[in-house]
C-alpha cells in the first residue's frame, strides 16, 4: 500500500501520539494551535526531559521527527517519559520512529525511559504494527484535513490537557 504519509512527510510523533489521545487534540496541535503550558504535570515533564539526557545531549531531528535519544552503537531509539499513564500513545509513537527509520533502510528497536520511576520499556514493530501503524497514518492526514476540529471527547485526561481552557470556555 502506497500512503500519502511519505509523499508529504509531515507527520510527527507527538501527532501519532495525540491521536490515540485525543482526535481533537491532534486537529488542534496540527493547526498550530498553541496553549500556555502552565500545570505542574507539563513542567515536571519539560524537566525530565531537559535532564535525563543532560550529559549525553544525544536529541536528534530529521524528517519533521524529533528523538530524545539514539544510541547508535546497539541500533536503540529512547523516548523519554514522565509517567506511564499514556503508555499506549508512548508504544506507538516510538513504533512509529521504528518504522521511519525502518524505511530509511535502518533497522532499529525502541526503548522508553521513565527516569521518575526508575523503568524501561522495550518497544518493536511486528508486521501487524506496521499495518495498524499505517492505518493510523491515513486517519491522521484525514483528520487533519478536516475543516473543523473533532468534537470534545469529555474524558477524564481533559483536566490535564493543555487545550482544556479552549475546549471548555
Ligand atoms: S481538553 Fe479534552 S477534548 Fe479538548 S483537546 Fe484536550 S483531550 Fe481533547
Amino acid at each position: 500500500m502506497t500512503i500519502s504519509f511519505y509523499n508529504s512527510p509531515t507527520i510527527t510523533g507527538t501527532q501519532v501520539n495525540y491521536y490515540l489521545i485525543c482526535h481533537r487534540k491532534l486537529w488542534l496541535f496540527s493547526h498550530n494551535i498553541n496553549m500556555e503550558h502552565t500545570s505542574e504535570a507539563v513542567e515536571i515533564g519539560a524537566l525530565v526531559h531537559a535532564h535525563s539526557y543532560e550529559r549525553k545531549n544525544k536529541e536528534i531531528v530529521f524528517d519533521g521527527i524529533k528523538i530524545d535519544f539514539f544510541d547508535k552503537n546497539h541500533g536503540v531509539i529512547h523516548e523519554v517519559k514522565k509517567s506511564k499513564k499514556m503508555e499506549e500513545s508512548h508504544f506507538w509513537q516510538l513504533k512509529f520512529y521504528i518504522y521511519h527509520f525502518k524505511k530509511l533502510g535502518l533497522d532499529v528497536s525502541g526503548k522508553i525511559d521513565y527516569p521518575l520511576i526508575r523503568r524501561t520499556q522495550t518497544v518493536e514493530l511486528t508486521t501487524d504494527d506496521e499495518a495498524q501503524l499505517e492505518r493510523m497514518l491515513d486517519d491522521i492526514i484525514k483528520i487533519n484535513e478536516q475543516e473543523l476540529p473533532p468534537p470534545v471527547i469529555k474524558a477524564k485526561i481533559c483536566k490535564s490537557c493543555s487545550y482544556y481552557e479552549l475546549c471548555y470556555a
